[in-house]
Formats: C-alpha cells, structure tokens, sequence
C-alpha cells in the first residue's frame, strides 16, 4: 500500500512509500526478514527475471522493508528511485562503477571525506578507473580535466572539513553539455539542500550519520534523479546505452523505457547488487527508516545549535578560526547561502592557539562530547582529522582536503546547548588555549 503525496519532507519521511502492510494492517514499517520469496507460479518466477514486472526475488537484490526507506528516500530528494547498500562507502562505489570501466575517468572536488578519497585515490585506480581530483572553487576546472573517457564528475554539497559548499548548478551545466551527470554525495546536508534543484544527476548518502541519526546502523544510499539523458551523448554511457553483456544483451536505458526513466538505478541494482552484493540488512534498514521519520526536526536543531557554538567559539580569543557556512565570507558564503536554504548544518572546525598539541588535550578533556569517528549522531561529537579519519592521507593530500594539524571537528548534536557550551568551555579552559 503506497503512502501520501505530499511536497513537504515533514510530512513524506513519515508516509512517503508505505501506509499499512496489506495483510497485518502494522503501521510500522515490517521488518521482513527474510531472505527470498516464494514466486506465484513458474511464470511469474521467468518475468521477474526478464525484468518484465518488478518483484521480490532474492533479498541481495532487493527486500520490502529496504524498499520503503528507498522510496522514502527517492521522493525527499524528488528522485525517481534509489538504491539502498550496506554503507555510505558502498553507495559512492557503485555510484561510479555503474558507469565508469577500466580505461575510464571520473573528475572529483579534492573536498572529501577521507574515506571516499582513499577509494578514489587507490581502490578505483587498481580497477583501472582514474580518479582526477581538482579544486572545486573554480567550477571550470571540471571542464579542464574532462576528456572523452570522463564518464561522471562527483563531489560532497557541504565537505568537511573545510565546509565549503560546491557549486553545484555551475559543474551540473558544465557535465550536461557534454553527457556527463553529477553525483552528489549529500551526506552532511539532507534536508538543508536537494541537489536535484539545482541539476546533480545522481545523490549518494551515507545515511550512517543524519539519516539514521541515532548512531546505530551503517548505510548507504544512491537516488537517480531520473532526470538525466543518457542517451544525449551516447557513447559517453556505453554501460547504459550498449548492450550489456552481464544481462543477456540488455542495453539498459531501451530495457527499462516502460518502467521509468530509471536506468542509471535498474543497473546498479541489477549488475552490481546482484554481482558485488553490498545489501543493506533489512534490520539496519528498519532503524535506519525510524530516524529518517524525524530528520526534519533534528535538523533543525542540529542547525541552531551548530550556528550559537560557532558564534560562541569566534568570539573566543584562544580560537584562531572557525570553520563553519556562518562565518564565512565572499564566494564561500554566497554559495553557501545559495545552495543551503534551511540552515548550515551540524558540522563545526575550529583551530586553537596552541595547535595540535592544545588540539589533543582539548579532545581528551570532553566530558559530554563523545571523541568517535562519526558525524551526524544525535549525541554531540569531536575528533582530530589528521591523526584519525584524515590520516591514511598523505600531509599534502590531507591540506588538499583542508585538514591541518590543529583542526578539530565537532559535529553538533540536540542536547541542550547550555550543556554543549558547558562543556566546550571546560575542555578549551584544560586545552590551555
Ligand atoms: N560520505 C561522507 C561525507 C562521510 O562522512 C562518510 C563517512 O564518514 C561516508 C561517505 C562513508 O559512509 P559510511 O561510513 O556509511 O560507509
């Protein structure tokens, strides 16, 4: 039973892609736990494998209960479908190997998480795909880099650590002109952008962090906007536009026409679900479904609070700076203004005085802070990037992303914020400053 329609994400987190299960009547969304599906008939069981109706088959591939946050997901961000996989890891992964082979290239902002340039920078680049990496403040360097085997530009809305956000429209026109889609990792920012407004092609999530919110189960997430023409420029999507040989010849943007525009997302699920096989549990994807129902609220918070810190913390003298969309000035804020309409996020950097070494006490005298590689818990958060999430980079790769020695991040949570103040105040105090 499908749920309401509605252009208010309020109201679509909480009824978007399910009402009531058809059978139980349970308002909750079921947790079907289960690995496979008992087909009607022998027919039945030969059209789901041709692709002529979609159905359940084998839970790799596709479950009910992942089924509703994909919905849910897919019409948050105004898609035409997505794709859930078992991390946010695996969503920017398969994002690019669903259209990228060896011999192929992709652009990226150097702004990324550290993980996703490890991918890039090593894992990618042993499969043959080259990773380009330029600086995103001048949108034309996507265009700079491209050339004929280019097969996708990728970037993060609000990166940290250095928290500017990406010029979304300017490289979105740039890839479009020459066949190329942009694929938004939107991971710091739902709810605050939807990067389909303003011409991304394709959104990765980790919902580990704001989606789930909670901090107990590791996601990922890829929507298809369904708004892209992969055939406009043919030959620059050979895996959608040729034949595919992993699915008897399918040449995937003519074998999903009936469907919807939704070959990009079919594929992914398809050949790469079904061969790499990165499935989201439905378990994780049920807790993952619950946060979802109150993002629109946690943001909020998470956005007020994030804004009183950083105003809280520049006005200190033992800070030197603030990294934060609200203290930034020029073409950083302007687009920071233009891209965020709902607020500048839980994401915080700021450097202290006594560098790395105050860095490190300021860490180890948090009290409520909790010192953990994650963002987007409902808790309040602090790590040192270089000698943690950042540190697999090298010293001119991590200042390449932004992380210098005495960079400390706090991903601001919904506790009170007299209580968050409290303890930053402490812990700055036993720093030294
Ligand atoms: N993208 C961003 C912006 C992230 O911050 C992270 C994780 O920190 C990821 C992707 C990877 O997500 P996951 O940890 O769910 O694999």
């Amino acid at each position: 039973m499908s749920g309401t329609k509605s252009p208010n994400p309020e109201t679509l987190v909480l009824h978007a892609g399910y009402r009531a299960d058809s059978t139980t009547g349970a308002v909750a969304v079921p947790i079907y736990q289960t690995t496979s599906y008992q087909f009607r008939d022998a027919d039945h069981a030969r059209r789901l494998f041709a692709l002529e109706e979609l159905g359940n088959v084998y839970t790799r591939i596709m479950n009910p209960t992942t089924g509703v946050l994909e919905d849910r997901m897919a019409a948050l961000e105004g898609g035409a479908a997505a794709l859930a996989v078992a991390s946010g890891q695996a969503a920017s992964a398969l994002s690019l190997q669903n259209l990228a082979s060896a011999g192929d290239n992709v652009v990226s902002s150097t702004d990324l998480y550290g993980g996703t340039w490890n991918l890039f920078a090593n894992t990618l680049r042993a499969q043959g795909i080259e990773v380009r990496f330029v600086d995103p403040s001048d949108p034309e360097n996507f265009r700079r880099a491209t050339d004929a085997r280019t097969r996708a530009y990728y970037a993060e809305t609000l990166p940290n650590p250095k928290l500017q956000v990406f010029p979304i429209s300017e490289v979105a026109a740039i890839g479009r002109e020459a066949g190329i889609p942009l694929i938004m990792d939107n991971t710091a920012a739902p709810l605050l952008c939807r990067p389909f407004d303003h011409g991304a092609a394709i959104i990765v999530y980790s919902l580990t962090k704001y989606i789930g919110g909670h901090g107990t189960s590791i996601g990922g997430m890829i929507i298809d906007s369904g708004r892209f023409d992969w055939e406009a420029h043919s030959d620059r999507q050979p895996n959608l536009t040729q034949p595919d040989p992993s699915y008897h010849g399918a040449v995937w943007t003519d074998a999903v026409r009936p469907l919807g525009p939704i070959a990009y997302i079919m594929r992914a699920r398809t050949v790469l679900l079904r061969d790499l096989g990165p499935a989201l549990s439905p378990m994780n994807a049920f807790m993952i479904a619950q946060g979802l129902e109150t993002l629109p609220l946690r943001m909020e918070r998470h956005c007020a609070n994030a804004n009183k810190v950083a105003a809280w913390l520049a006005a200190r003298g033992d800070v030197t700076r603030v990294i934060h969309p609200s203290q930034q000035k020029g073409e950083a804020r302007r687009r920071a203004d233009a891209y965020l309409k709902q607020g500048y996020g839980g994401l915080i950097g700021f450097e202290l005085a006594g560098g790395v070494d105050a860095g490190r006490r300021f860490i180890d005298a948090l009290k409520m802070f909790y010192h953990v590689a994650n963002i987007g818990d409902a808790r309040s958060l602090a790590i040192h990037p270089a000698s943690t999430t950042h540190s697999q980079l090298s010293p001119e790769e991590q200042l390449a992303t932004g992380v210098t020695d005495g960079y400390v991040r706090l991903s601001i949570g919904l506790e009170h914020i007299d209580d968050i103040l409290a303890d930053l105040e402490q812990a700055l105090a036993a720093s030294g400053g």
